[in-house]
């Protein structure tokens, strides 16, 4: 065995602190690990992560994968506008929830990634997705533009 997948990712044998960590833990990692400390806010990183990590959740629908952002905690997506083109998909409860605004910033592109990449290994065509609004950024939720 020479690498991981999401599946190892669920075997968890850990007896007094369980299977969860704080998301205090979670958004120390997302946004003063990766956001602050790679060059150019982790753009291309993040953007190569989250792709990774969407393909690697292997669902085979969208349902599916809105079923695993919820469990996932990651948050609560819903469709918003759909047509032959793409989707708008609006998240609430993101992980991002409560931060303090800051202007003209917004901090949710893994989670925008993330989707990009399920959603292309879905339709076996490459799908672009662009984070459009963000709680940080003042915004009354996440939302993400997916166009086909
Ligand atoms: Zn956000």
């Amino acid at each position: 065995m020479d690498h991981f997948t999401f599946t190892d990712m669920k075997k968890i044998k850990r007896e007094n602190l369980g299977d969860a960590v704080p998301l205090e833990l979670f958004r120390t990692i997302r946004l003063i690990g990766l956001y602050q400390a790679l060059p150019m806010k982790g753009k291309g990183t993040t953007l190569t992560i989250g792709r990774k990590i969407g393909e690697e959740f292997g669902v085979t629908s969208v349902n599916e994968l809105f079923r695993l952002f919820e469990q996932l905690k990651i948050g609560i997506p819903v469709i918003t506008h759909e047509d032959d083109k793409g989707m708008s998909i609006a998240v609430h409860d993101c992980f991002c929830e409560g931060l303090p605004v800051m202007e003209g910033k917004m901090v949710c592109d893994l989670e925008g990634a993330i989707i990009e990449g399920a959603l292309t290994k879905i339709r076996g065509k490459r799908v672009s997705v662009r984070e459009v609004k963000c709680n940080v950024h003042g915004d009354e939720c996440c939302e993400y533009i997916v166009k086909y």
